[in-house]
């Protein structure tokens, strides 16, 4: 039988994010009658992007995969699974995702992009459904954006960033809401006939992932209450919450907590008068405490710990790659209350991002980017 209403069912009610139903119905049909679907999701993954492309996979695995033609339901509407019953489904990531992910039900089927290149090729080439999480603008998926725009196919996008670029057919945009993972729970619940309850563990554990970083561990974005009605369904689900929390935030190498202590001890600098901290760290630093990706993950986010700081910079120099001239910059750019960061990311950094998280880059060196920083900052901070 065909899990997938094709209209919108109240199962779930989550007054941040309200769907269309228009949409909800376009969606399903394509989910129902694709052949050949690949997620995507941004550069540099983290729990959201993972948990949210994870659980799409888990969820149209759970629904279609393999299952003969004969169990659908023809009153169903179109959802007509072609004649061999067959579904090939696929996440690709533009670049790695951190090694503290690869626990994760399903991160051992996704396909890496950047060092798997000839196999995610032809699934670019011949899906026919993009489904895409956690990211607001083709460019946040590198090359992997260009060869899904060349694509003349159907293409969905959930996402909880400001002003996504209209490159998607069906998009599910939701900025109040706390994560993407929390926009695909609330389209999954609300479009399966037996979601009273969410019943695959690791459809759940994937969701929960996503909750739990984007919202640091709900200690921001996470006052809503509709928030904590999923974690208990989560939970009914057979999610382990505390093991989560475990795998993602208690397994870290040696030399990542001496880099976190390195740079918070020598390489953090406060501007008081300005409320503002900046740490930068080069290549080589890096390459002192072996940097692996994902160890910096969160970095940004120390110094608001002091009293005084409201704004955080964080530049991670990232070498030269072969064939170009200049280093690249990584900024992360957080803050408290009402003092957006984006706009600063977004005209001085050529990046974006959420009002109190941020992100953008420079191709230059570390100096360079220090010096715009302090030149650009007195005009894009508060006092
Ligand atoms: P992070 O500092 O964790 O890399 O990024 C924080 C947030 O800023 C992310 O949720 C992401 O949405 C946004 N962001 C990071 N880098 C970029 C970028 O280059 N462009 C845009 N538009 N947003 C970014
Ligand atoms: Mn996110």
């Amino acid at each position: 039988m065909c899990k997938f209403f094709c209209t919108f069912a109240p199962n779930f009610v989550n007054m941040k994010i309200c769907f269309e139903q228009e949409s909800v119905k376009k969606a399903c049909e394509w989910m129902s009658q694709a052949q050949h679907i690949v997620i995507l999701t941004h550069m540099a993954p983290d729990g959201d992007a993972m948990g949210s492309a994870l659980a799409l996979y888990h969820s149209v695995m759970e629904r279609f995969a393999v299952r003969p033609l004969s169990l659908l339901d023809p009153d169903e509407g179109p959802a007509v699974r072609p004649a061999d019953g067959l579904l090939d489904v696929h996440v690709i990531v533009p670049n790695a995702f951190p090694a503290f992910f690869n626990w994760m039900p399903g991160a051992d089927k996704i396909l890496v992009y950047e060092t798997q290149q000839k196999a995610c090729e032809p699934l670019l080439a011949e899906a026919d459904l993009f489904v895409c999480t956690d990211f607001n603008d083709p460019k946040r998926i590198g090359p992997v954006g260009e060869k899904m725009l060349q694509r003349d196919c159907p293409k969905i996008l959930f996402d909880h960033h400001l002003n996504p670029v209209p490159f998607a057919d069906v998009l599910f945009s939701f900025p109040e809401a706390s994560s993407a993972s929390e926009i695909v729970y609330t389209f999954l619940k609300n479009t399966d006939r037996s979601a009273d309850r969410i019943q695959n563990t690791d459809l759940a554990t994937c969701i929960y992932t996503g909750l739990m970083t984007d919202t640091g561990n709900f200690s921001f974005n996470s006052t809503n209450a509709e928030l904590y009605d999923i974690i208990a369904d989560l939970l009914r689900a057979g999610v382990q919450k505390d093991a989560i929390y475990d795998a993602v935030f208690n397994q870290y190498s040696t030399d990542r907590v001496r880099l976190t202590g390195y740079a918070l001890y020598r390489k953090m600098r406060i501007y008081p008068e300005h409320h503002l901290a900046l740490i930068t760290l080069s290549a080589d630093e890096l390459d002192q405490y072996h940097y692996q990706p994902g160890d910096t993950e969160g970095l940004v986010n120390m110094p608001l710990q002091i009293a005084e700081v409201y704004y955080s910079v964080f530049m991670r120099e990232e070498r030269a790659k072969p064939g170009t001239p200049r280093s690249r910059i990584r900024l992360s750019f957080r803050s408290q209350g009402d003092r957006p960061v984006n706009v600063w990311a977004a005209e001085v950094f050529n990046g974006g991002g959420h009002m109190n998280a941020s992100g953008g880059e420079l191709f230059g060196s570390l100096q360079q980017a220090v010096r715009l920083f302090e030149q650009s900052f007195p005009k894009y901070i508060k006092k």
